[in-house]
């Protein structure tokens, strides 16, 4: 069968230019074609919204082509919307677009899915995103233990292994607020995300069974939270928000405390610190970039489990671990010298992100409270 669509055979496509609703769009061979067509790619996807879009043809403008192609359009929608129950056009924001190539062929391109949730991560050892082994590409080699990853596996992985299994998607990009360090625990209300996952067959997931399969396969590590089905402008509003953290810091000083050292680490709330690019950061970062945060709120904690503890809440994109040490100088003031012993950051827990992520409306998502605050932790063990 030909199919010809297409201007140069374009009188065999017969279309009225306005199909009023309830008469039956323009049948032929072309178009009953077509139609079987894109069904049968539909076939496999949930969708409630769809939109049809045809490759435009040489020499045509837009204007010409939309006039040209915008009967046969509404016949393929309603046409469609009568065959699938519960599916109909949109224009603004489709599930899934349908795409008709010059040669007639028919592709779809699902929307993806987002995501929202938070993530405690518990461990020091895995990281919230993949770390490639470079070296192989992450194609897995002896030195990885032929994972592909340095180190995991990521929250990431494991939340995204349940996800493309239940979804049918193909890949998933991460999207966090803000990291910490592999080493670092997220712990309070965890970390706001938002997973976005690519090419999608199915669109409503059961997420209680997401959580599930994630906490089975994550153990101890991680727990994800809150998982909510969001949109596109909420994977903006994550990676655009610069949001204040409360971290907790486990010291080690080199020589006795004053006895003044809760009111000199105190004093250091409301303070603006200078930071210049750390050591650790600096082959990522470039050398000599400075940068000025505030401290919102420092307390002394003093003794907690034989460890001294230190907790302050600062503003984004503030460097704690050199906050404590001072980084031979390179961030003033620190607390090193405040208390005016030299001391490093031995572990470090973010306790808390301060922001409220969009697809959790008020009340609405409910974060367990029990590890809100960890008044008796353990030293960790790592
Ligand atoms: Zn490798």
């Amino acid at each position: 069968m030909v199919l010809a669509l297409y201007p140069q055979a374009r009188p065999r496509l017969q279309v009225t230019e306005e199909p009023a609703s309830g008469i039956s769009p323009p049948m032929g061979p072309s178009f009953e074609g077509l139609l079987e067509r894109i069904l049968e790619v539909l076939r496999p996807f949930e969708l409630r919204t769809f939109v049809i879009g045809f490759e435009r043809a040489e020499g045509y403008d837009r204007c010409r082509h939309e006039r040209e192609f915008r009967a046969l359009k509404v016949a393929l929608g309603e046409e469609i919307a009568r065959r699938i129950p519960g599916v109909d056009a949109d224009f603004d924001r489709p599930d899934l677009r349908i795409h008709v190539a010059r040669d007639l062929s028919v592709s779809a391109q699902p929307a993806p899915l987002f995501l929202g949730g938070r993530y405690r991560k518990h461990s020091r050892e895995i990281p919230a995103t993949r770390w490639i082994h470079h070296a192989c590409r992450g194609r897995g080699c002896p030195t990885c233990s032929y994972t592909g990853n340095l180190c995991g596996p990521s929250i990431q992985e494991l939340l995204s292994e349940p996800v493309l299994w239940l979804s049918g998607g193909e890949r998933t990009l991460f999207h966090a607020l803000g990291r910490e360090d592999t080493d670092a625990r997220m712990l309070g209300r965890g970390r706001p995300f938002v997973l976005e996952v690519h090419r999608p067959l199915r669109r409503t997931l059961p997420l209680e069974r997401v959580q599930e399969l994630f906490q089975e396969s994550a153990g101890d590590l991680a727990e994800v939270l809150g998982l909510r089905l969001t949109t596109r402008e909420a994977r903006s509003a994550v990676k655009s928000a610069a949001a204040e953290k409360t971290y907790r810091a486990w010291i080690e000083a080199a020589g006795p405390l004053p006895a003044d050292a809760a009111e000199r680490a105190r004093a250091l709330a409301g303070r603006t610190v200078d930071q210049a690019s750390p050591e650790r950061v600096e082959h990522r970062r470039g050398r000599g970039r400075q940068r000025l945060r505030r401290i919102v709120e420092s307390s002394w904690l003093g003794e907690v489990e034989g460890k001294l503890v230190w907790e302050a809440r600062v503003e984004a994109g503030t460097y704690v671990k050199e906050l404590v040490s001072g980084d031979g100088g390179r961030t003033r003031p620190s607390l090193a010298e405040v208390l005016g012993v030299p001391c490093r950051c031995a572990a470090l827990d973010v306790l808390e992100v301060h922001w409220d992520p969009p697809w959790e409306g008020v009340g609405s998502v409910d974060i367990p409270a029990r590890a809100t605050h960890y008044p008796h932790l353990p030293w960790p063990s790592s």
